[in-house]
């Protein structure tokens, strides 16, 4: 029987990782970490500081003033940039969601996230969780290769537009896609020993009922 269970969930965008993550952190007690928010704050704040997508050596100078920082709520974590919480509203428009595969390519970003996303395993800790849910692209295979239980979630291309559209948010899939999977550091994979979820005719129900029904049977 575990005592504190990690859980990594990756896949392409609008694969269905967060809405599953976020249910699974609510059926278990989980953190819920969306590590794809903490790429779209730093984006959006490089952005707010005028930094553009070519300007790598001016991002890399940026990156140790940051300051980041976790605020826990209820079961999610946000990231905290010089003690603020990037609005939702801001991480989510238009100009960092065509920015932020940009970002999240320079190897300086990720390795200035990588200690802090594994620390929040600790964050989950000393809130009292039963454990992480963390959803993004490399979790299963860079941030937590030994996770309890990693997940790949796939979907098909025209169901994850279809997705997308539902929720009233322009985002161009594929071409993120072709950009976080051909990347040098942390390409988006299915990391060798993840299960791997097809959940274009699953529901979302469906879906959260697999996976746990595996962190069930792990939580013993
Ligand atoms: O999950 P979401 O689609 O919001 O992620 C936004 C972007 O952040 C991705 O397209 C990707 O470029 C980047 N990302 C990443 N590694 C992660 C999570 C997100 O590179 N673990």
């Amino acid at each position: 029987m575990a005592s504190f269970l990690i859980v990594a969930i990756d896949g392409g965008a609008a694969s269905g990782k967060s809405s599953t993550s976020r249910a699974l952190s609510e059926r278990f007690n989980f953190l819920h970490v969306d590590t794809g928010s903490y790429y779209r704050a730093i984006t959006a704040e490089l952005l707010r500081r005028g930094l553009g997508i070519e300007q790598v050596d001016a991002v890399k100078a940026a990156l140790p003033g940051l300051d980041l920082g976790t605020q826990v709520e209820g079961r999610s974590a946000r990231m905290q940039i010089a003690g603020r919480v990037v609005p939702e509203a801001e991480i989510r428009g238009a100009e960092v969601t065509a920015a932020v595969s940009h970002f999240a390519a320079i190897p300086e970003v990720r390795a200035a996230l990588l200690a802090y996303q594994r620390g929040q395993a600790d964050v989950a800790r000393r809130h009292g969780f039963r454990g992480l849910v963390m959803e993004g692209r490399d979790i299963g295979s860079v941030i937590f290769p030994n996770a309890d239980l990693r997940f790949f979630l796939h979907a098909d291309p025209v169901e994850r537009a279809r997705r997308r559209a539902l929720e009233g948010r322009a985002d161009a899939i594929a071409e993120r896609d072709r950009l976080d999977s051909s990347r040098k550091t942390a390409p988006l994979t299915l990391p060798p020993g993840a299960i791997a979820i097809d959940s274009t005719h699953l529901t979302l129900e469906q879906v959260v009922d697999t996976i746990g029904a595996t962190i069930a049977e792990k939580l013993g």
